[in-house]
C-alpha cells in the first residue's frame, strides 16, 4: 500500500528530494554556487520576469536549500518554507514582512532575548509597539487587542519557564480577528508540535537547536499556511534584506534532519528521567518542566505536544553565587547558550541568554537568579544524573564547610 503522504519519522529522511533527479546521488547534493548560467539572454529575460522556472542567483533560491525547504514543508504541514542565515533572521523576515509603522504586536509573556531586543528596536525607530499578554483565556487575548494589532506573536513553550501557551485558543481568537499568528516552534521542534495544524499562519524555528541537532550550525527556517505569502517574502523580506542560508549549512541541517525524530525520543526520554531526579533534590527548589504534573501548563501541554521536550529549568535553593558555582562543579555537563544538541548544556539565563531584559521585566517572567537551564543531550541519562549528583555534593561540602568555620 503506497500513501502520498508518509508518517513523521519517513518524511524527515525522503521529503522534497528524488534522487534520479540528480544522478541517483543518495544524499541531496551540495550545490555550492553563487550564480546560475542562461543558455542564452532570452533565458535570462523570461527568468527574471517570473515567466520561466529556473536559478537565477543564489540568494533568490538554491537547489540544495530547496530540499530543506520542501522537507520542512511537509513535516510542518504548511505550503511552503523559506530557510535564512539564523533564526533572527527568519524572525526579522516575518516581522517586518507583516508589520508597518505603527502597527502593534501582541507577544507571549517570554520571547526569546534576542527578538525581544527587536521588538523593541522596532519600537524605538519605527513606532511599531508590543505588549507581552496573558494569553490563558478568550477575554484576556481580546482586551489586549488594538485596532492596529497586526500580528500575534507566541513562543511555547516560553523560555526558560516552560510555561505553555494554548495554540489553539489563541488561533482561534486571532483567526476570528483576522490577526496572523506567528509561532517560534524551536523549542519542540516539529516532532513534538505543529503549530499550522493548530491554526496558526507561521511557523518559525532556529534550525541551530534539534533542526541541526549538533552544534555545528546556525540557521533558521520559516514556513507558512499560504505559498503566496512565501513567495512574497522571498521577494521581499528576504531577497533585500538579505539573510539567507548558504547551500553548506542547509546540507547540514538536511543531515541532521534525518535522525530528528529518534534523536527527540533520547532528549526526551533522557529529560523525563532527570526532571524526576531534580524534582526530588533539597538543592532545588522548583523545577519547570511541562511533563511535571504540577507545572501550571501541563495540562495544555499534554492537548498539544506529543512529548515534553529536552528543556528544564530549575531554582537553585541558595544564592546567585551558589548557583554559579553549581554550575562550575560541572563535569560532563557544559557550560554554554543554546540547546538541542547531543551535549547537556547548562546556562544561567538572568546573566546569560535573558541578560538585555531588564530586571524587573525578567521578574515578571519569572526569571529568578538562581534560575537554571538545562537542555539534557542524548549521553546515558545516569552519566548526567551523576554529574550533577557529584556538583551537588560539592555544594553540600562547602555549605558544611562555612557552617563550621
Ligand atoms: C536560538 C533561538 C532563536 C534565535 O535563533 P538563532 O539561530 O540563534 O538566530 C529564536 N528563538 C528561540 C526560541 C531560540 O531558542
Amino acid at each position: 500500500m503506497s500513501r502520498e503522504k508518509k508518517r513523521f519519522e519517513t518524511e524527515v529522511i525522503h521529503s522534497g528530494y528524488d534522487s534520479k533527479k540528480y544522478e541517483g546521488s543518495l544524499t541531496p547534493p551540495l550545490f555550492q554556487t553563487s550564480t546560475y548560467t542562461f543558455a542564452h539572454a532570452a533565458e535570462g529575460e523570461r527568468r527574471f520576469a517570473g515567466d520561466e522556472e529556473g536559478y537565477i542567483y543564489s540568494r533568490l533560491g538554491n537547489p540544495t536549500v530547496k530540499v530543506l525547504e520542501d522537507r520542512m514543508t511537509a513535516i510542518e504541514g504548511g505550503e511552503a518554507a523559506l530557510a535564512f542565515g539564523s533564526g533572527m533572521a527568519a524572525v526579522s523576515a516575518i516581522l517586518f514582512h507583516l508589520l508597518k509603522s505603527g502597527d502593534h504586536v501582541i507577544c507571549s509573556k517570554g520571547v526569546y532575548g534576542c527578538t525581544f531586543g527587536l521588538l523593541e528596536m522596532m519600537e524605538e525607530k519605527f513606532n511599531i509597539t508590543h505588549e507581552f499578554a496573558d494569553l490563558s483565556t478568550e477575554e484576556s487575548i481580546l482586551q489586549s487587542i488594538l485596532p492596529d494589532t497586526a500580528c500575534l506573536y507566541v513562543e511555547t513553550p516560553i523560555n526558560p519557564t516552560m510555561e505553555i501557551i494554548d495554540l489553539e485558543l489563541v488561533c482561534r481568537v486571532a483567526n476570528e480577528k483576522g490577526i496572523p499568528v506567528v509561532v517560534d516552534n524551536t523549542f519542540s521542534s516539529p516532532y513534538l508540535q505543529n503549530p499550522l495544524k493548530l491554526g496558526a499562519d507561521f511557523v518559525l524555528h532556529s534550525a541551530t537547536k534539534y533542526i541541526g541537532g549538533h552544534g555545528d550550525v546556525i540557521g533558521g527556517l520559516l514556513v507558512a499556511k499560504s505559498a503566496e505569502a512565501i513567495a512574497e517574502i522571498r521577494m521581499t523580506t528576504q531577497k533585500d534584506i538579505g539573510g539567507i542560508m548558504s547551500p553548506f549549512d542547509a546540507w547540514l541541517l538536511l543531515r541532521g534532519l534525518k535522525t530528528l525524530a529518534v534523536r527527540l525520543d533520547r532528549h526526551c526520554d533522557n529529560a523525563e528521567k532527570i526532571a524526576a531526579y531534580l524534582k526530588a533534590h533539597p538543592f532545588v527548589r522548583n523545577i519547570y518542566f511541562p511533563g511535571d504534573k504540577d507545572h501550571q501548563s501541563h495540562g495544555i501541554a499534554a492537548k498539544q505536544m506529543s512529548r515534553w521536550g529536552g528543556l528544564i529549568s530549575f531554582d537553585f535553593n541558595g544564592t546567585k553565587e551558589m548557583a554559579q558555582s553549581f554550575m562550575d562543579e560541572l563535569q560532563l555537563i557544559k557550560i554554554a547558550v543554546s540547546l538541542g544538541d547531543a551535549e547537556t548544556l547548562i546556562q544561567h539565563p538572568a546573566s546569560m541568554t535573558h541578560s538585555v531584559v531588564p530586571e524587573k521585566v525578567r521578574a515578571a517572567m519569572g526569571i529568578s537568579d538562581t534560575l537554571l537551564r538545562l537542555s539534557v543531550g542524548l549521553e546515558s541519562w545516569e552519566d548526567i544524573k551523576d554529574d550533577l549528583d557529584q556538583a551537588f555534593a560539592k555544594m553540600e561540602e562547602s555549605a558544611a564547610m562555612k557552617q563550621e568555620s
